[in-house]
């Protein structure tokens, strides 16, 4: 269902993917500002045509569009607005909305090397032929103009930036103390976890980020935000997110626990870790599962109960 209020309206459009629809909100202020821009695809843009049309507006109208993230289902439909005067976000959107060759050839190489160290077997080869597929879901531009933390939206100054790294190193959300409403992107959801996904470091051959420590540290963040509403950018719009952040980082804690306890006695490669945790789904889902398990195991290393040993260049994970 459409939500909507004085100064926002929720624009819904499907998605090819397993996380189904996905929202962008039209924001009115000084300017009409879209936050987020689908998936490139016809049945989303003839959605999103729909919707803007429901509310009064044509996409001929929208003056800006901001980024929560630089994720396919959000940056998709960014070139299809003849207007568009402004396109803000994250300095971190700006390689994936222009993604020149050595960009992607630097990513590519990254998760070859970083696999090869997480001692992924040659069987999982196939899994990189299909790296540059989510790309056909996005559109192309730069950005006008890159937003942090503190700063507000371009005119609409009670929306403030509010860096949400974890999900994506990109992730930004919006915040209007007035009435406590939180655009969150895919940081905070009411039905399903966010999982924090394996990217390349910031600058060529810096330190790899940890996306599950900071997705929790971003979340011990938000608890300090006094957020009434939180409008996501999958499924319904939702309160009471303090009680949620408090059970997801108790399921996280538990899900860590399951990996301790699988490594028991024994070094095992992520690779290995990963295989026992989801032997059902890692053919199909290699690069999320491989996310998650990464992530437990940097989550454990951050608490200090695995160590990191690494032998003939491949990593191996012990309990301690
Ligand atoms: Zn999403």
């Amino acid at each position: 269902m459409l939500y909507t209020t004085d100064t926002i309206h929720q624009l819904t459009v499907p998605t090819p993917f397993g996380v189904g629809d996905v929202h962008t909100y039209l924001l009115k202020g000084d300017s009409l500002t879209l936050v987020d821009a689908g998936i490139k695809t016809e049945e989303a843009w003839k959605a999103l045509e729909a919707g803007l049309k429901e509310v009064g507006y044509t996409p001929q109208d929208v003056e800006q569009i901001v980024l929560t993230h630089h994720h396919p289902d959000h940056i998709g439909l960014v070139d299809r607005f003849p207007n568009m005067i402004g396109l803000y976000g994250h300095e971190d959107n700006r390689k994936w909305l222009e993604r020149d060759e050595p960009f992607l050839n630097r990513f590519r190489a990254f998760f070859l090397e970083l696999y090869r160290q997480f001692g992924v077997g040659e069987e999982y080869q196939a899994f990189f032929k299909h790296l540059r597929d989510p790309l056909k879901y996005v559109g192309e531009g730069t950005l006008t103009k890159s937003l942090q933390e503190g700063d507000t939206i371009p005119g609409h100054k009670e929306w403030k930036v509010v860096a949400t790294p974890g999900h994506a190193e990109s992730h930004l959300s919006f915040f209007r103390a007035q009435d406590g409403t939180m655009l969150s992107g895919d940081h905070l959801l009411y039905h399903i976890s966010s999982n924090p996904l394996l990217e390349p470091p910031r600058h060529p051959g810096g330190v790899r980020p940890k996306p599950l420590v900071t997705y929790r540290e971003t979340m011990e963040k938000c608890l300090s935000y006094p957020i009434k509403k939180v409008m996501p950018g999958h499924g319904p719009v939702f309160d009471g997110v303090h009680d949620i952040i408090r059970t997801r980082l108790q399921k996280q804690e538990q899900r860590a626990q399951k990996v301790y306890d699988m490594l028991g006695a024994h070094s095992l490669t992520p690779f290995e870790v990963c295989q026992q945790l989801f032997p059902s789904h890692i053919k199909k889902e290699f690069g999320l599962t491989m996310s998650e398990t990464v992530g437990q195991l940097d989550y454990l290393e951050s608490v200090q109960r695995v160590q990191v040993e690494k032998k003939d260049g491949i990593y191996y994970y012990t309990a301690v």
